[in-house]
């Protein structure tokens, strides 16, 4: 390992809380109707919910505003990328019901790049400095998503046989991972893997129609595998840069779903519930760490725990009908923090 981060200094998980602005179809007046002042409070590295006159305070390694930019989250994750070149196997992941930013702060908007496009631009620009120095990489992508515990692959090129396979999920004593015939493809540019992200969208966008599932209720990889080289040394590294949109978090079985929509619930509950399970073992230094519980987890068992790094954004809505929600994501962050 080249480079000292600064998630070495405490454990191997971060918890990042970003608040979004709001917009107008958020309702701005609830505060009346509710009856009592409802908000979100922001101070350093602590938010407070407010509600029903009960104030709870949280606290976090980072606290975004709604005001901060692309740039400035980016900035704070910047050498957490830089980590994955230098052998490390990094998750990051997006937490927060629907509607809370976790798209816009992974994905971002064509004018406001999120950290997926940021962290490749980063990633192949360090891989050309580095070169001067004899390093080679080799870099693979696949992107696929999780519905219903079943792996989608994205990237397949016809769009229509998405959701036609049985993938298995194995991992070598290397702690590489290999999901049986997903589309794993060579990338030498940021431009290559912008246009992998356009076809993974495209095939999302199909399933939807396909069945009757929307992107909010599945969790979305991204992988980048690098390797590196370096010729005149003869070191060798291998990291793992995992970006992930999780499902939302919202709890639709209270809300009375039935059919298809109360087993994507219960898919969706179990896969988060198990996230958190295994961060807290991996937290508590835990003999046994439950992977095995669910799809998420086993598919990046080799990138949670050991050396590897973890950083999770707890995505929260400041629309005051979002309170318990908020409240329910800061409280499933807080225990894993
Ligand atoms: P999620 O993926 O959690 O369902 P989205 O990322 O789609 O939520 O965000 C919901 C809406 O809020 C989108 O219209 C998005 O563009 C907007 N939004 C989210 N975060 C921000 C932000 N930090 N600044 C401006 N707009 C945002
Ligand atoms: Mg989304």
């Amino acid at each position: 390992k080249l480079h000292n981060t600064i998630l070495e200094l405490k454990g191997n998980i971060r918890v990042f809380c970003r608040v979004r602005p709001m917009l107008a179809d958020d309702a701005p007046g609830a505060d009346a109707t509710v009856g009592y002042p409802t908000s979100v409070e922001l101070a350093g590295r602590g938010i407070d919910i407010l509600q029903n006159g009960q104030k709870t305070p949280f606290q976090f390694d980072k606290v975004f505003e709604h005001s901060a930019t692309q740039e400035e989250v980016f900035m704070e994750i910047s050498q957490l990328v830089q980590s994955a070149l230098d052998g490390y196997k990094v998750c990051i992941f997006a937490y927060g019901q629907t509607g809370s930013g976790k798209t816009y702060t992974m994905m971002g908007r064509q004018e406001a790049a999120g950290l997926i496009p940021r962290s490749l631009k980063q990633v192949f620009q360090t891989s050309q400095v580095l070169a001067a120095q004899g390093w080679k990489y080799k870099m693979q992508a696949s992107m696929l998503e999780i519905y219903n515990e079943t792996i989608r692959d994205l990237l397949l090129m016809k769009s229509s046989e998405v959701g036609g396979k049985k993938y298995n999920i194995s991992h070598d004593s290397n702690g590489n991972t290999n999901v049986s015939d997903l589309t794993v493809v060579d990338v030498t540019s940021e431009f290559e893997v912008s246009n992998l992200l356009k076809r993974a969208a495209q095939s999302r966008a199909v399933g939807k129609t396909d069945m009757n599932a929307e992107s909010s209720r599945s969790h979305f990889v991204f992988t980048l595998r690098i390797v590196g080289v370096n010729e005149s040394t003869e070191q060798q590294v291998q990291g793992v840069l995992n970006l992930i949109d999780l499902a939302g978090s919202e709890r639709l079985s209270r809300s009375g779903a039935t059919g298809e929509r109360l087993k994507e619930t219960q898919a969706i509950n179990k896969s988060l519930s198990a996230l958190s399970e295994v961060i807290l073992a991996l937290g508590k230094k835990e003999d046994h760490v439950p992977y095995r519980n669910s799809k998420l987890t086993y598919l990046l068992q080799p990138c949670l725990g050991g050396d590897s790094k973890t950083l999770m954004f707890v995505n929260v809505s400041p629309d005051p009908l979002s309170v318990n929600e908020s409240l329910s994501s800061l409280k499933f962050a807080a225990r894993v923090n």
